[in-house]
């Protein structure tokens, strides 16, 4: 279970707003707690960079080798490397690809091909297919019927051509078939933010959320002997991307409703694995201190239950109107209950008319702007609109869970689960591009001049 781009400090908001909104807090931190599970501080950087993307990261959890941002279980000099749903299939395993985001992006595409570039959405479903992985469940419809000016795509056809059920929304996703492979796609792009799903009842209707497929897919391929099941929360990342807490909380809080359902799984059935994890931290949003003996801090975090839709969402509205002072200030109190003052209002918009820019590049762009717009209401701020180093936390329960405890590097992981799978196996890799300090060599050479 993947929580893409949760850093610590979006783990302790998530925790945060979950006992605030539930009166209980995440079973990531219950299972910490609990004795009863592993806990792990995991190193993910990537081969050139020690800021991994989430290409690389899946990757390095897939295959045991680190590769360059971007690639999927390719190596620089272009050697493809087998990825754990290959390796696992073979062995006659079955396997499940469930997300939030597009099911050809990153995170799932990383456990299920080798390919160049995460960018090749097309290709990347097309060796789903060849790989035929079991279920795949999430958004990117437009990938499967794109039309190109020469060759008509139906990508669909091809997969019902090769025995798959496909379902396009939440009606035909609750027939599927139990005895035939399944393709799931539920919106054009992503699937949309949990925050906008809950206030939109036509998206209700039609977009199935993470903990009903985490469900189904568990329903599915628990008539298997072994299965593997990779349950994505894609789009908390998307929404740090976009300095966006609401959007970010409400997704994680979502994810860990399928964490629930992943563990009720493990209840009934204890020779079973689960490692509830992140990719890598993007943005790490803060609760600040605010105000006098920072006493400011809860009331402006607790502004946050009022929000009615997604940063994404409140750009749309505005774009639709104009993006005129007067609908932002209406629309940042409708949506959100924030009354900002005029002075902050017309900085905002002149920064929106490029007439300034932050002193910190990291911060230069519409989202981040209005990230630091909304701190002011919900004590929260961002370091910039993209990924960090951060080492992250893994917490593994179940069937060899012990395996999983202290100081890992992502490659790790992938040696743990080959080794509880009994499968004998190692990736070719290649060693750390442009590490920080001097090569043992570069020493050498030094200790002479
Ligand atoms: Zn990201």
């Amino acid at each position: 279970m993947v929580a893409d781009g949760t850093s610590w400090s979006m783990w302790t908001l998530g925790e945060i707003y979950s006992r605030m909104t539930r009166g209980r807090g995440l079973r990531l931190f219950e299972l910490f707690s609990s004795g009863r599970a592993a806990v792990a501080w995991v190193d993910m950087r990537s081969l050139n960079s020690m800021v991994t993307d989430s290409a690389a990261a899946s990757s390095s959890w897939s295959s045991g080798s680190r590769v360059v941002n971007g690639a999927l279980n390719v190596l620089p000099d272009g050697r493809s490397l087998r990825p754990i749903c290959s390796l696992l299939g073979e062995a006659g395993w079955k396997r499940g690809l469930v997300t939030t985001t597009e099911i050809t992006h990153a995170t799932p595409a990383g456990f299920g091909v080798s390919c160049k570039s995460r960018g090749e959405a097309e290709k990347i479903a097309r060796l789903y297919l060849e790989e035929g992985i079991e279920v795949l469940l999430g958004g990117g419809r437009k990938f499967f019927t794109r039309e190109k000016r020469s060759d008509r795509r139906d990508l669909f056809a091809a997969f019902r051509k090769q025995g798959y059920a496909v379902a396009t929304e939440a009606e035909e996703f609750s027939r599927l078939p139990l005895n035939r492979p399944w393709l799931g796609t539920f919106a054009e792009s992503h699937l949309p933010y949990r925050l906008d799903w809950e206030h939109d009842a036509e998206l209700r209707r039609t977009v199935p959320r993470l903990p009903e497929m985490t469900r189904a897919a568990l329903r599915k391929l628990a008539r298997e002997q072994r299965f593997l099941l990779q349950v994505e929360g894609g789009r908390v990342d998307h929404a740090c991307h976009a300095n966006d807490i609401a959007g970010a909380v409400h997704d994680l809080v979502e994810f860990d409703e399928a964490a629930d359902v992943c563990l009720d799984y493990l209840k009934a059935n204890p020779d079973t694995l689960i490692v509830i994890t992140t990719d890598h931290g993007t943005a790490n949003p803060g609760l600040n201190g605010m105000g006098a003996k920072y006493g400011d801090s809860n009331g402006l975090f607790e502004h946050v239950r009022r929000a009615r839709c997604s940063f994404e969402g409140l750009s749309a509205l505005w774009k639709k109107e104009g993006q005129t002072a007067a609908a932002l200030a209406r629309l940042l109190e409708e949506r959100y209950g924030y009354k900002p003052s005029g002075k902050r209002l017309a900085q905002f918009l002149a920064y929106a008319e490029k007439s300034w820019k932050p002193l910190y590049a990291g911060m230069d762009g519409l989202p981040m702007q209005l990230g630091e717009l909304l701190g002011n209401h919900w004590g929260v701020g961002w370091t910039s609109g993209a990924h960090t180093a951060d080492y992250v936390p893994l917490v593994a329960a179940g069937a060899g869970a012990e395996r999983f405890a202290g100081g890992m590097k992502n490659t790790d992981v992938f040696r743990r689960y080959m080794e509880l799978a009994g499968i004998d196996f190692r990736n070719p890799e290649v060693p750390l591009l442009g590490e920080c300090g001097p090569s043992a060599a570069e020493v050498e050479e030094l200790a002479w001049a």
